[in-house]
């Protein structure tokens, strides 16, 4: 996708701090980090948006994105995380390739903003 600023990061166009990648699943650090620990969990292939990862068809996927942001959640939240997916204008999702948010290190308050 060309004008996506995380398949860029990925095809190594954009420089990140890489924690995590395999042939389907990367993990980077935020840039503007909410907590302690964010990490970014994505499918290295360009899915826009959950909404579109939703089906039968992705749940491999959608299952290994979730397996990684849970590991890597467990390995930096000593005392627990949050897994965090903005989706479209409403969600709150500026870039528009999917990630989970892994946010840990800090009391994580509710309801959210
Ligand atoms: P969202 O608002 O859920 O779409 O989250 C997008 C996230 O990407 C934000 O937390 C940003 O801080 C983060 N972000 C944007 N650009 C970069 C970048 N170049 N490297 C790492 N993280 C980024
Ligand atoms: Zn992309």
């Amino acid at each position: 996708m060309v004008d996506c600023i995380f398949c860029k990061i990925i095809a190594g166009e954009i420089p990140a701090k890489f924690i995590r990648r395999d042939d389907d699943v990367v993990a980077i650090a935020d840039a503007n980090p909410q907590a302690p620990s964010h990490l970014l969990v994505m499918p290295s292939k360009h899915i826009a948006n959950i909404a579109d990862l939703a089906g039968l068809a992705n749940a491999a996927l959608l299952s290994r994105v979730f397996d990684v942001a849970t590991k890597l959640g467990k390995e930096h939240g000593k005392h627990g995380f949050r897994l965090v997916v903005n989706s479209g204008a409403d969600g709150g999702q500026t870039v528009d390739h999917m990630h989970v948010h892994v946010l840990s290190g800090r009391f994580m308050e509710w309801p959210p903003g």
